[in-house]
């Protein structure tokens, strides 16, 4: 399950986190920001907070924050390296294959088996 080394960047580059987070939770246009009701604790009163601009999100009730990644990551449950697949894909970028790290790893296994033999 590695990715390649820089692609979690570029996920993290392209995805918009205003876009991201308000497929899950109803944001309201606040100033430069973006305000809603805590998808990760119970509130009546907004305290989720979403930088446009540094692509942040922070929750002043409970704590709660990150970047889009970890957004999907708290919200989804999923692993690190689940959360940039699953942006990934929203954003329409090609995601590496899983075959394509086997490849080397098979080129490895043969190795040693040679050495061995
Ligand atoms: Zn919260």
């Amino acid at each position: 399950m590695r990715l390649p080394q820089g692609f979690a960047d570029d996920v993290k580059n392209q995805g918009d986190i205003v876009r991201v987070v308000s497929d899950y939770v109803s944001l309201k246009k606040r100033g430069a920001n973006y305000l809603a009701c805590c998808p990760f604790h119970s509130e009546k009163t907004p305290s989720f907070t979403v930088h446009a601009g540094k692509g942040l999100f922070k929750c002043f009730g409970c704590g709660a924050g990150g970047d889009a990644v970890k957004f999907v990551e708290l919200y989804q449950k999923l692993s690190f390296p689940e959360a940039i697949r699953s942006l990934a894909q929203r954003a329409g970028m090609a995601v590496p294959a899983e075959r394509a790290t086997r490849v080397g790893d098979g080129v490895f296994g043969h190795d040693g088996h040679c050495v061995r033999s």
